[in-house]
């Protein structure tokens, strides 16, 4: 037995962070501390400050003077790729503490949380190839005497709001590309798992990041996420969370016009056509709807499957569901830990109950699961699912799925567009055709062919409609947070306007 193999315990007691300003590691001293209990086992697991408003604002201004004073904006690109390298490098030397935090903090499966930070050092290693990679245009066809350049330069103070649900994984799709277009920046993780973000700082600046330009103020959503939204030191918010809070985000930036970035919610749907392979579906379409117990932006949450067998891939799919091994996630074993927040569960278990008094037939899972402590729902299906009942239309962030049956890849396609959201989709289907023309018409910013919730640094991810603004990771990512100049440079002896 390794660490790898065995039951992790949990820790003798609880981290004590502290908040991370201008290269520096700042104690709580006597502001409000934080106390983070661990999702699956009801145990404090960490102690993070609470930020004021006074130290975001030391934080803006920190990273206003990293960015104006050119210590890291300056820099070549290979010179930033390098230090990007060093903290992929640190990462890795770290992975099993940030994913013991992970799980703690967020109640993931130890063995994904790895997997998350190892995905993580991917993003760092990638940025740091775009940080050389990142370049404008030229014109060199506006005649003899003139010379037009597009020239990108990095935006300024980015402030990065960030979920619970992957806490170090998003940061990771976001930090690098930030900090290789040459920004600087105020993240402020949710309150509930901070502690990646901030182990985070320590690698950074082991790795050589000038201070001032990774900053961290831990703090609520209402009141340091707000302050963000709104303050006027920063150029910049990449904002990930509910289309709910990114509509409020979208208003607050109006006082300064800030840029946004905005990855928000989902409702993304699995189709699935008769000619897949329906066993390898319903291991797909179970993953996609219980990996992190549901709790992903892109999560597959409808399944709209085609009539003829929609019976047959029903009983797979059940199958496959119920064998899912929730529980401890400090067990190796689990494929779904607990949910991660008290309000989440509660509106999980809410869904639950609707989809039951709206009419919907249970197939499968549908309660709490009881392990003593902590809070775990068991990946429930519901057949006999309309377009009108709540849980084929709203976001439910859970293991939850209902089955929506089709006739004809026109049907299809409407129902998986018939929705507010666009994050993503997957198609089913040994039909290339089928699979190229769906993937075509389905409204997301996202789309897996025989496969889900997969990709790495090389493809963007966002959403189209109400899902996001604005793209991250690969080249496109690190495109957003920069800014385009046009250049033009006159040659020679200017023909005068005034004789
Ligand atoms: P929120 O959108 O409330 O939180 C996301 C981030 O925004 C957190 O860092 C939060 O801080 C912060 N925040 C909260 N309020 C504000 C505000 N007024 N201004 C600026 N920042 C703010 O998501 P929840 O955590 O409450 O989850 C609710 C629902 O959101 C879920 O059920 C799910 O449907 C959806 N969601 C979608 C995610 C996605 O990846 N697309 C991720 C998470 C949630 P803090 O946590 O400290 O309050």
């Amino acid at each position: 037995m390794n660490e790898k193999t065995s039951k992790l315990a949990l820790p003798s007691e609880p981290r004590t962070f502290g908040f991370f300003v201008d290269g520096e590691h700042i104690e709580a001293g006597n502001r409000v501390v934080l106390e983070r209990a661990s999702p699956a086992h009801d145990v404090c697991v960490t102690r993070i400050p609470c930020c004021t408003r006074e130290d975001l604002d030391k934080a803006v201004e920190a990273a206003r003077t990293a960015f104006d004073n050119r210590r890291w904006s300056g820099l070549s690109g290979g010179e930033r790729a390098s230090v990007l390298l060093k903290a992929a490098a640190g990462i890795r030397e770290r992975i099993d503490e940030i994913a013991y935090f992970e799980t703690l903090e967020n109640g993931k499966p130890i063995s994904q949380a790895r997997g998350e930070v190892e995905g993580g050092i991917g993003m760092f290693e990638y940025a740091a190839g775009v940080a050389r990679a990142l370049h404008g245009d030229s014109f060199n066809n506006l005649g003899d005497r003139m010379f037009g350049l597009v020239t990108r330069e990095p935006i300024g103070v980015v402030g990065l709001i960030t979920p619970w649900n992957f806490p170090f994984y998003i940061l990771c799709e976001r930090v690098p590309f930030i900090l290789a277009a040459g920004c600087t920046i105020v993240a402020k993780p949710s309150e509930e798992t901070s502690a990646s973000g901030l182990i985070l700082a320590e690698i950074l600046k082991e790795a050589g990041l000038p201070a001032g330009v990774y900053n961290v103020v831990p703090g609520t959503g209402n009141e340091i996420g707000q302050a963000i939204t709104e303050h006027a030191g920063i150029d910049m918010v990449s904002f990930t969370g509910s289309t709910a809070v990114g509509r409020s985000v979208v208003h607050a930036a109006a006082g300064n016009f800030k840029k946004l970035g905005l990855e928000l919610g989902g409702k993304n749907p699995q189709i699935v056509f008769a000619d897949a392979d329906l066993k390898d579906a319903a291991d797909g379409v179970a993953f996609g709807v219980a990996f992190n117990g549901g709790q992903c932006c892109v999560s597959g949450s409808v399944l709209v499957v085609e009539r003829s067998v929609a019976d047959e891939f029903e009983a797979l799919l059940a199958d496959k569901l119920s064998k899912i091994v929730v529980g401890d996630p400090l067990d190796p074993a689990t494929q779904v830990g607990a949910i991660t927040t008290e309000a989440q569960n509660t509106k999980i278990l809410n869904y639950i109950d609707a989809g039951k008094k709206e009419g919907a037939k249970l197939v499968c899972g549908g309660s709490a699961l009881d392990f003593g402590a902590g809070r775990f729902v068991a990946p429930t299906l519901f057949s006999e699912v309309t377009k009108k009942m709540s849980i084929a239309r709203e976001e439910i962030f859970g293991p939850v799925l209902g089955v929506l049956p089709f006739d004809g890849m026109e049907e299809a396609v409407r129902i998986a567009n018939d929705t507010e959201y666009g994050l993503a989709a997957s198609i089913w289907t040994k039909n290339i055709d089928k699979a190229t023309q769906v993937s075509r018409r389905v409204q997301a910013g996202r789309v897996w062919v025989n496969c889900t919730i997969t990709g790495g640094p090389e493809l963007p991810i966002g959403g189209f409609k109400q899902s996001g603004w604005g793209r991250e990771t690969s080249i496109y990512g690190i495109e957003e947070y920069t800014q385009i100049k046009s250049v033009h440079i006159e040659l020679g002896k200017r023909n005068h306007w005034i004789g």
